[in-house]
């Protein structure tokens, strides 16, 4: 269930698949990693083996962004529908509520995480928040500690990109989690410190645009998806 774009692997399974799918790897206590990919990520990658390397080894590579899903039409391919990083983190949330899992909130600013969990109680009461932790503790072995003392199945770390994806890599084997999710600025968002697109952008697939117009100076990495689009199809 892959597709690749410059050589970088996209999954093309869908929210109620990657569900499933993940269900049964804590229930088979397989360990996996989720990592989202967007066409500044694939392009990153044209000039950094090392990252390519990195993508390619997650488990799943979500499609978040339109220009994953304009490229998979290029290729005639069958990502159809868009599997963003944050949507993803509250779909874990709400499986691991339905089935008793936990979580651990790794990453962001002091008290973003705490505040991000008090939110995500508040949307599934249900969910075991196993801990949280700011992502501005110096002390590794303290992280692995208080992470592996959790005994969370599944670990969201929200360090940034790609800083967060090496993170997870590097420390997989220490850690007695499940799922590993990089979700990026995701805490800032859940906890009300970031303001999301409105809706009716996020409908239309238009977040780029309600961010252009936020953040201007987002042009400059925006500019960049016709020249991957253009790479895509001369790569076909
Ligand atoms: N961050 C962190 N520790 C660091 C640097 C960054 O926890 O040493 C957090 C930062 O507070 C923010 C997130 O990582 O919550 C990065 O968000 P950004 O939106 O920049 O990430 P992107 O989604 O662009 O990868």
């Amino acid at each position: 269930m892959k597709e690749q774009f410059l050589g970088v692997d996209v999954s093309s399974h869908s929210y109620e698949q990657l569900k499933r799918s993940v269900l049964e790897d804590i229930n088979q206590k397989r360990q996996s990693f989720i990592v989202a990919i967007n066409p500044e990520k694939i392009l990153k990658a044209q000039e950094d083996q090392n990252l390519k390397e990195l993508l390619n080894k997650a488990t799943y590579q979500i499609p978040d962004g339109v220009g994953v899903l304009l490229a998979s039409r290029v290729n005639k391919g069958n990502i159809k529908e868009r599997v963003t990083g944050i949507d993803m983190l509250l779909t874990l949330c709400e499986q691991a509520s339905e089935h008793g899992k936990s979580v651990f909130l790794y990453g962001a600013k002091p008290g973003i995480a705490e505040e991000a969990k008090d939110r995500l109680k508040e949307k599934y009461p249900n969910l075991k928040v196993a801990g949280v932790l700011d992502g501005y503790e110096k002390d590794e072995a303290k992280v692995i500690r208080t992470i592996n003392e959790s005994e969370a199945d599944i670990l969201f770390v929200a360090l940034g990109s790609p800083r967060q994806e090496y993170w997870i890599v590097d420390h997989m084997k220490d850690l007695n989690v499940n799922i590993f999710q990089g979700v990026g600025g995701s805490f800032d968002v859940i906890s009300g410190r970031v303001k999301r697109a409105p809706a009716i952008f996020q409908r239309f697939g238009l977040e780029w645009l309600y961010r252009l117009i936020s953040e201007p100076w987002r042009i400059k990495r925006q500019i960049r998806l016709p020249l991957f689009l253009l790479k895509v199809w001369k790569d076909k």
